[in-house]
């Protein structure tokens, strides 16, 4: 799948690297072509360069909206070079293969930055140089095309490595890169133009998705609101089919999502699990020997909570669960699948949504999560950070139980889906109460203490379930105080990332508290 790279074509508005890089290339036997300005750089730097103009035979026009948008052009960058007709097509009108572009576009989003006048901004709209991009990105099999001043050295380092040839992969790579930057390019355009003649439909902006449907509204009924998908069609809420009940909404989607990757932690083989969601928190979660069990105690967690929450299944919804679901308003379900029973229970509850996928979502996969700052964007790579048994470091004289360590399991695994401080209390693989969302880790486990008091006061228990539970701190204990709440609670072991400055405090504390403790060494701040 070595290519090698005989003649390339050069058209940049940002002439940093040119000359270096039509240097490199030259002294490699490459031929050069390029466009007025381009060429002139190059030229002056004492290489030899053909104009492009000369290989299509039209001179630049239209003030440069006009340059290389032609089939000797495009021909070159698009024929496959293992198709007899394309060989044959090139052969009869003369076009001559382009093995390599080097195109960066106008600076369209610096002329905007800049705040140009309106027909500036136009002006600045680069035409043929994305065309030339697309074209010699789809024809990645034969076709390198490099799109940023930053891959030079590693087209010329690939250059080295092979011997005046790039490999399949090198071309992919570049290929991808090629289309972000196409597609970054005519997003900013539409923002840009969006802005400029005050259009605010969620549903008409350009976003690197496409339009599923318009909401009713937003977070709130002021904010007008969509819902896009990004087109890799992971099982999620965004592919899931919906089998009744009323349109979703923003808030829906977004707490259903929260639902579906929580209980996706759970492998359906290794038992069932449930996990129900208010305001993107979990007010309830817990493995059981049927679904059904699972439910009833993950709904006893936080029974008030529960109310118009959002429940999600790590296995096909049963007749079973159905009809203990509907005991209570729920505003959503979902689950990879669901009975034929089930769906006819649910079709008495009209406002009940069920939803279904074909499979869970997959909680190691990658991708990344975007979130909106003013003027900018904060884009991370997805926490699918997995901590196994192996992973655990005791440090206390006592060592958690099996029994134990397989409910700090589950707490830590709940605890990376609460917003953040979050403590999360478990036992007999449920949770008995979530602490989520404060500003102090010390109130998080007092908050989740206190639920789990009103619930024991609700089922008429003699003590609250947190006696006797494995607790979860979904970051370090900065102080003993946090620990402490959670030990009056009645944990009586803890799972934590350690790495504070007083963890030797934190650890005498458990010691003298009788408590059993893990160290992570990894964290689960979400919020
Ligand atoms: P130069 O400085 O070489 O005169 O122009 C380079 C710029 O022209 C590059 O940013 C390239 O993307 C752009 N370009 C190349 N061909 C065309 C075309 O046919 N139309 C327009 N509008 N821009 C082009």
């Amino acid at each position: 799948d070595l290519v090698p790279l005989k003649r390339a074509l050069l058209s940049v508005s940002d002439k940093t690297g040119l000359i270096e890089l039509g240097q490199a290339l030259a002294a490699r036997g490459v031929e050069l072509l390029s466009t007025g300005g381009t060429a002139k750089a190059l030229r002056e730097a004492g290489l030899d360069v053909k104009d492009v103009a000369d290989v299509t035979g039209f001179p630049e026009m239209m003030d440069g909206r006009v340059k290389t948008l032609h089939p000797m052009v495009h021909g070159g960058l698009l024929a496959l070079r293992d198709n007899d007709t394309h060989v044959a097509a090139m052969d009869e009108h003369g076009i001559g293969a382009i093995d390599l572009l080097v195109v960066n576009l106008y600076p369209f989003e610096e002329t905007v930055a800049k705040g140009a006048d309106y027909d500036t901004c136009i002006e600045n709209i680069d035409i043929g140089g994305p065309a030339m991009i697309r074209a010699a990105s789809k024809n990645h099999k034969f076709v390198n095309v490099v799109v940023d001043v930053e891959d030079y050295d590693a087209l010329l380092a690939e250059l080295e490595a092979n011997d005046g040839q790039t490999s399949y992969a090198f071309r992919q790579r570049l290929s991808q890169i090629a289309y972000a930057r196409t597609a970054a390019y005519d997003t900013a355009v539409s923002s840009w133009m969006a802005d400029a003649i005050g259009e605010t439909a969620p549903r008409r902006r350009a976003f690197a998705g496409t339009i599923k449907q318009t909401l009713r509204y937003g977070e709130n009924p002021h904010q007008d609101a969509a819902f896009y998908t990004d087109g890799s069609n992971r099982p999620g809420v965004a592919t899931a089919v919906q089998h009744q009940g009323k349109e979703l909404s923003y808030n829906n989607i977004n707490d259903t999502d929260a639902a579906f990757e929580l209980v996706a932690e759970f492998a359906p083989e290794d038992g069932a699990a449930c996990a129900i969601i208010k305001h993107a928190n979990p007010c309830g979660v817990a493995k059981g020997a049927t679904l059904l069990e699972a439910y009833k105690a993950a709904f006893n967690c936080d029974q008030t909570s529960a109310f118009g929450g959002i429940v999600a299944l790590n296995q096909p919804l049963d007749a079973e669960t159905a009809r203990e679901i509907t005991g209570i308003f729920t505003e959503v379900v979902i689950a990879p699948g669901a009975s034929d029973e089930a769906k006819e229970i649910f079709a008495a509850k009209k406002n009940l949504r069920l939803l279904t996928t074909e499979a869970l979502p997959d909680v190691m996969t990658g991708g990344q999560t975007v979130r909106q700052v003013a003027g900018g964007l904060l884009v991370q790579n997805k926490d699918n950070g997995f901590i196994g048994m192996d992973d655990l470091k005791v440090v206390t004289e006592k060592a958690p139980t099996p029994e134990q360590m397989r409910d700090l399991l589950f707490a830590w695994k709940v605890g990376k889906h609460v917003k953040s401080n979050a403590i999360v209390y478990v036992k007999d693989g449920a949770t008995v109460g979530v602490g989520a969302g404060q500003m102090s880790r010390v109130d998080s486990a007092l908050i989740a203490a206190k639920k789990a008091e009103r619930m024991a006061e609700a089922l008429g228990l003699p003590q609250p379930l947190t006696i006797g539970s494995a607790v979860a701190s979904d970051a370090f204990f900065p102080f003993p105080d946090g620990l402490l709440e959670a030990a009056a609670a009645g944990a009586t072991c803890v799972i934590q990332p350690g790495g504070s400055m007083r963890d030797q405090e934190v650890i005498d504390a458990a010691n003298e508290a009788g408590l059993a403790m893990v160290f992570t060494g990894m964290r689960h701040f979400r919020h």
